[in-house]
């Protein structure tokens, strides 16, 4: 049997006739940059998270970047961002001006450690990252307490976590800012690149609305050099269609990792694998296992067709790109171990019981 760790074509064959009717609609309308697509869906995104405003933007990098910019982000200014995630979170730091600051994640949530989050601050912290890491959620309340007791801004990376929530809040409305990608593989996922910046701050909104466009808000008023970086009509309308499946999508990704628990139980139970710890507004972008054999289960699935990944194997302080910081990898010894140790099983929500049950016998035999 193949399985891919990601299976967009089967997600497509749910939803094929809305998505290309909504093509045609906007190349007949040719509204392609901004426009009322994006904005259609700028407000039913914002609206679906119980937020005030979404900003459209061309990708999730761009999102954390335009977002840091609104904030006021200077020069030398640091930002505090977890030793473990995907290279863009760190990255938007650099790119808009600033210096990344790392902190180690905690071993049950995976997420920015807020102990490691206080180790990591000094008279030039402006802010934290907090990125929700494989879906589950970060711990927004101590965040949220460190940012007040030093003045910060908290400026969430929920890239791999839409729908995700703490009790009734949603993820993207708990710190001063959000950015969200919805790159092809997400959660919620366009046909190209796009991504979106949410805010409850009016102020905001409008400053990253204007970083995001050449400094303006009408035509030719540039108030201040900013970037170009906008949602483009296509990528909006396929998000737009997809958007009311998100909380069903959601579920069966929940059930599918419910599955995947329970039958691995008594792996962990051994102590042989690591099951991911859940969370009820965890949305299970990625299925992260952990064991000390990770290389050879790997090399074992890929025998068996399974497209199992590794997310990530190296930790951002211990990469050739963050090198000038001299971090040694045991700085942050949580996110090491997880970079060394972490394996991504398949998970999507049409992944099918037949395929559940082969792939769990696959990472049974192999312990057995
Ligand atoms: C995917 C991702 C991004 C970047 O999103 P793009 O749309 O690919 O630029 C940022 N942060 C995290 C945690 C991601 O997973």
């Amino acid at each position: 049997m193949n399985i891919p760790l990601v299976d967009l074509k089967a997600q497509l064959a749910t939803i094929r006739d809305d998505v290309f009717q909504a093509m045609a609609e906007v190349v007949e309308n040719t509204a392609f940059i901004k426009g009322r697509f994006a904005q259609a869906f700028e407000s039913a995104f914002a609206d679906f998270l119980g937020a005030k405003h979404c900003v459209g933007v061309g990708n999730g990098t761009d999102a954390l970047v335009v977002a840091l910019k609104a904030l006021g982000l200077q020069p030398d200014d640091e930002v505090v961002v977890p030793a473990m995630t995907f290279i863009a979170t760190g990255e938007a730091v650099t790119a808009a001006g600033g210096r990344v600051a790392f902190a180690d994640i905690a071993p049950d949530t995976r997420c920015i450690d807020p102990a490691g989050v206080r180790a990591a601050i000094t008279p030039k912290t402006k802010g934290i990252i907090a990125v929700h890491l494989y879906g589950h959620p970060a711990d927004m309340r101590a965040l949220r307490a460190i940012a007040d007791e030093h003045g910060l801004w908290i400026l969430e990376d929920c890239a791999q976590a839409h729908a995700a929530h703490i009790d009734e809040r949603a993820i993207g409305t708990m710190g001063e800012m959000a950015a969200f990608s919805f790159f092809p593989g997400k959660n919620l996922g366009a046909y190209g690149d796009a991504g979106g910046i949410v805010t409850n701050d009016d102020e905001l909104a409008r400053k990253a609305t204007m970083w995001a466009n050449h400094g303006r808000i009408g035509k030719y008023d540039h108030e201040f050099e900013g970037y170009n970086s906008r949602l483009d009509g296509l990528q909006a309308a396929v998000l737009s269609v997809k958007l009311p499946h998100l909380r069903g999508w959601t579920e069966s990704r929940r059930a599918v990792a419910a599955q995947y628990s329970a039958k691995l139980a008594p792996l962990q139970d051994k102590g042989l694998l690591t099951i991911p710890q859940d969370h009820e507004g965890h949305v299970y972008h990625l299925f992260v296992v952990q064991t000390d054999r990770r290389d050879e289960l790997l090399a074992a699935l890929k025998e068996a067709g399974i497209g199992a990944g590794v997310h990530y194997p190296t930790a951002m302080h211990t990469m050739p790109a963050y090198a000038y910081l001299g971090h040694v990898a045991q700085d942050f010894p949580v996110a090491d171990k997880l970079a060394h140790t972490c394996l991504s099983l398949p998970v999507y929500p049409e992944l099918s019981e037949e395929q559940i049950e082969y792939i769990v016998a696959h990472v049974s035999n192999f312990f057995a």
